[in-house]
């Protein structure tokens, strides 16, 4: 492995993979005529609409899923750099949960080899854990650091110092977050920093839950698995053509909540990234790890720099030649398609939840996912959650009110 951590991209640049080519087939892939009717129309085949579409399909129930983009999944999808590297289209995406019943869910899809994501932040030109170790804290400040804040946080930055001293949070936390959001961190919710912790040992591992991993033949595979069987329209934006279907029970919708109601009350803010890759043929690996982080805003304008390999099947790495490093840049999308995080502030929040109350009062439609509520959800939370909607609506269904057609 290079020791070489400066990172810088030698390859060519590659441009966005044509994502249309290859629609997947094991979904009942159709082509919707004039018009269209069924039971239960799901717009959005991420993991909130497959996981909902599996659990109705599965109760015999009379389903249909539309997505807009050329390929299902959401953003849970990669694709493979011709060198043989997998790229997860849009960021890196890391499996994990505590519930064995989301892991059982997921196991009936793919077999995962397990991945436990190991981060690292460049921080004065030495590549240090992510979380923070508590070993740096230790030799930055000494071994009696105490928080710099104290009291009722009100913002990010006093909720990240209240768990650590001053000179950590601006050398990890306070660059890359202003990078990650585009504001002040004083201008971001405190909740924000629930986020993450300061570590009292010094456990690499991003994170803890007892299963981690990554599905074996890729993201793309594994979505297009959990909707096998239930008939899916590409390419078809149900904003764009209301009128050519009708739920006869409900419409669920899991695209941006803002963008069903036409932003006629505002847009909600999102961040998104735009990404750089660079093949480097002549190098095996360049990173310690898959993930570094670069939190030193004179170091450069990305976030962070992936080296997808890492992530890959221990057993596939040696036979690759090459490596891939992709750069990720924040900014803020006016396309949906590229809303990668909601924003965290009170003033969206606000917009939302009347968004929110509108679209409760529909009857015959669910808004949901984490474009319909407006949240973060991590793909087991995202499961977790559309798994409890499938059940209620299943529950439910005897009672529910047909949709007005
Ligand atoms: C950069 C990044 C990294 C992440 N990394 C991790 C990670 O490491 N681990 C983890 O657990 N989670 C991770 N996540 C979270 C994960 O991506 C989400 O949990 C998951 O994508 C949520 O699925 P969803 O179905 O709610 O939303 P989405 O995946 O956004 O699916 C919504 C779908 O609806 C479609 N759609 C929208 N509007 C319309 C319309 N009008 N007509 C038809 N179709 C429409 C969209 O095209 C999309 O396919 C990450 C997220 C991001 C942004």
């Amino acid at each position: 492995m290079s020791t070489d951590t400066t990172l810088k991209p030698v390859g060519a640049l590659l441009t966005e993979p044509d994502l249309g080519l290859h629609p997947p087939t094991d979904p009942r892939i159709i082509s919707l005529g004039p018009s269209l009717r069924a039971d239960y129309v799901i717009v959005g085949s991420g993991l909130t609409g497959g996981t909902i579409a599996r659990f109705l399909a599965d109760a015999g129930r009379d389903v249909i899923v539309l997505e807009r983009r050329a390929h299902l999944g959401g953003n849970v999808h990669d694709h493979k750099h011709p060198s043989g590297v997998r790229i997860h289209t849009y960021g890196p995406h890391y499996f994990r949960t505590g519930s064995e019943e989301i892991w059982e869910f997921v196991n009936r899809f793919a077999s995962f080899y397990k991945y436990e994501a190991i981060v690292k932040s460049q921080v004065d030109g030495r590549i240090e854990n992510w979380p923070i170790a508590a070993s740096y804290i230790r030799r930055s400040v000494g071994k009696d650091w105490k928080p710099s804040f104290t009291g009722t946080p009100t913002n990010f930055e006093e909720a990240s110092l209240a768990m650590m001293p001053e000179l950590v949070y601006r050398k990890f936390v306070k660059g890359y977050s202003e990078k990650q959001w585009g504001v002040k961190a004083t201008e971001l919710s405190a909740d924000l920093a629930r986020r993450f912790d300061v570590r009292e040992d010094d456990e690499p591992r991003l994170m803890r839950h007892k299963y981690q991993g990554i599905p074996r033949e890729g993201y793309a595979e594994f979505t297009k698995s959990i909707l096998s069987g239930i008939p899916v329209v590409l390419h078809f934006d149900y904003l764009k053509h209301r009128d050519r279907i009708k739920a006869r029970k409900l419409l669920v919708f899991t695209g941006p909540i803002d963008e069903f109601f036409g932003y006629d009350m505002g847009r909600l803010r999102y961040r998104g990234q735009r990404r750089e890759h660079s093949y480097l043929a002549g190098h095996d690996l360049v990173q310690p790890c898959g993930q570094v982080n670069n939190p030193d805003v004179s170091n450069g304008p990305y976030i962070r720099t992936l080296e997808w390999k890492h992530m890959m099947p221990p057993e596939e790495i040696p036979h690759i030649k090459g490596t891939v490093l992709t750069r990720e840049y924040t900014y803020t999308p006016e396309n949906p398609n590229h809303q990668e995080y909601p924003f965290p502030d009170r003033q969206n929040q606000q917009l939302y939840q009347q968004y929110r109350a509108r679209a409760e009062a529909i009857p015959g439609l669910l808004v949901c996912g984490r474009l319909g509520e407006y949240r973060y959800y991590d793909m087991d939370q995202a499961i977790g959650r559309a798994m409890m909607l499938a059940r209620q609506l299943l529950a439910q269904e005897p009672m529910r009110a047909a949709c007005a057609d």
